[in-house]
């Protein structure tokens, strides 16, 4: 007798066969297939092909930022794809959306960050920032400026350029793939040999490297303004400015990874807002289109263009899908939400309602600690025994447990598991409200009893 296979089974089956998937346990994923089979989404929930719904409290990759089923957007492709679905920028080329959406972007970004090079996404934005640093210098006649300073548990894609600046020492290891002349300081929340931590305007880790490989062979220090999936880790007060100094100092060009804080994820516009720092180049991708379309930038300082343009040489960089049309309109509809939702203020305002939430939580679990949360980016830890700084023991898994009790219960989240830390990771897109995220507190309510009985 043949029983007949479920729509999820017969996916499931093929994507075993056929499907190698990203970031994940490949091993794990080949026996037992994915645990959810996406079909569809509106605004902070999503339905798989069983037709269960979850609430997707990540904004799926912290990029779905307007949530799903944002029609508008729909809209704004359909209309540009009938129109010009895609025409290249190379060679002199040029088209209408992506003109828009640089002076757009310019308009947005602070002080002259007006200058937009176009990407695929994140991880293309950061590989184009170190060429074009390199250049910057090449073309200024200091050629032996090449090095790129990152921080460690940073995470800036996973090509060769950006898994060489990427901090989360998995990435860097896998298959080796770390480039010569990437190197990383010990990060601002970590102890630093050479430092003094109660220093609020402390980046001696940084310092340590520019001063040891000497100033004259750096071309840049990239970090993000929040560590993302590092952890969702802040920097201390000073510490954005005091970089900046730094950079100031030896001339070395600054870039900001702003590719989750990018556009409202934070309470503000950008990352760098919070502490009024302007970075020589910045990076985006993700919350640009809200993930509707594949699209990054790297915006830039007007003096780096000022460079560029001063050779006659080809700009030997570039992507087919560099300024492509459809997502540059898709961009520009996101940025018209964005601001005329007031969604960045929305982000800032629930920032107050996540926080009393997790503060909710470490009240009632005694495991519950370091909650923290910036706009709609926000993160709690747990510990065995958070007042003597007792971590759990690795094999328990601790916040992977966690996270698996809320997909239970219809809720996803993201673990941070580096060095041992179990860090639950919270980013519901920017269209969120109060009673959605206490909703999500109520269930992480449940989901951490369900885990401390298991102990
Ligand atoms: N930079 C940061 C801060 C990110 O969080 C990510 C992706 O998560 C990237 C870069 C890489 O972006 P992409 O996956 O679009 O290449």
């Amino acid at each position: 007798v043949s029983i007949k296979k479920t729509k999820m089974e017969s996916l499931s089956e093929l994507d075993r066969k056929h499907y190698l998937h990203p970031t994940t346990p490949a091993k794990m994923h080949f026996e037992q297939g994915p645990s959810i089979i996406v079909s569809e989404g509106k605004g902070i929930n999503i339905k798989d092909v069983k037709g269960d719904e979850y609430i997707d409290a990540m904004s799926m990759l912290w990029n779905v930022n307007l949530g799903h089923g944002q029609k508008e957007l729909a809209d704004a492709a359909q209309e540009q794809m009938m129109k010009l679905a895609y025409s290249s920028s190379f060679f002199g080329n040029s088209h209408e959306t992506a003109i828009q959406l640089a002076e757009k972007l310019a308009s947005l970004t602070p002080d002259d960050l007006n200058v937009v090079f176009y990407t695929s996404g994140g991880s293309e934005s950061n590989d184009t920032a170190f060429k074009l640093s390199r250049y910057y210098w090449q073309i200024k006649g200091q050629p032996e400026r090449t090095k790129i300073i990152g921080l460690e548990r940073a995470y800036h894609g996973v090509t060769m350029g950006a898994t060489s600046a990427t901090g989360v020492r998995e990435f860097q290891n896998f298959v080796n793939a770390k480039a010569p002349d990437f190197f990383h300081a010990k990060a601002h929340q970590t102890n630093c040999e050479l430092g003094d931590k109660s220093d609020p305007n402390y980046e001696g880790c940084i310092r340590d490297i520019v001063e040891k490989e000497g100033p004259d062979t750096i071309a840049a220090v990239i970090l993000e303004p929040v560590q993302g999936a590092g952890g969702v880790l802040f920097p201390p007060e000073g510490y954005m400015q005091a970089v900046r100094k730094l950079c100031d100092e030896f001339g070395i060009l600054m870039i900001t990874d702003e590719v989750i804080t990018g556009f409202g994820r934070t309470g503000k516009m950008f990352g760098v807002n919070n502490w009024d720092v302007v970075p020589d180049m910045m990076t985006v991708a993700k919350g640009i289109t809200s993930g509707y379309s594949q699209l990054g930038a790297v915006i830039m300082k007007e003096k780096i263009r000022d460079e560029i343009v001063k050779t006659d040489d080809v700009l030997f960089h570039g992507f087919t899908y560099s300024g492509h049309p459809t997502a540059c309109a898709v961009a520009l509809k996101n940025l018209e939400i964005l601001e005329r939702d007031n969604l960045v203020v929305n982000a800032k305002n629930m920032e107050k309602v996540l926080k009393d939430g997790m503060a909710f939580l470490e009240e009632k679990h005694s495991i519950v600690t370091k909650t923290r949360a910036l706009g709609l980016l926000g993160a709690f830890e747990l510990y065995e025994d958070p007042a003597s700084g007792k971590p759990f023991d690795p094999s328990i898994a601790a916040a992977h447990k966690v996270v698996d009790e809320c997909f239970k219960r219809k809720l996803i989240l993201r673990t941070a598991e580096w060095d041992g830390d179990n860090i639950v990771a919270i980013a519901p897109a920017l269209i969120v409200n109060k009673q959605e995220i206490e909703n999500i507190i109520s269930i992480l309510d449940e989901s951490i009893t369900a885990f401390e009985m298991t102990l």
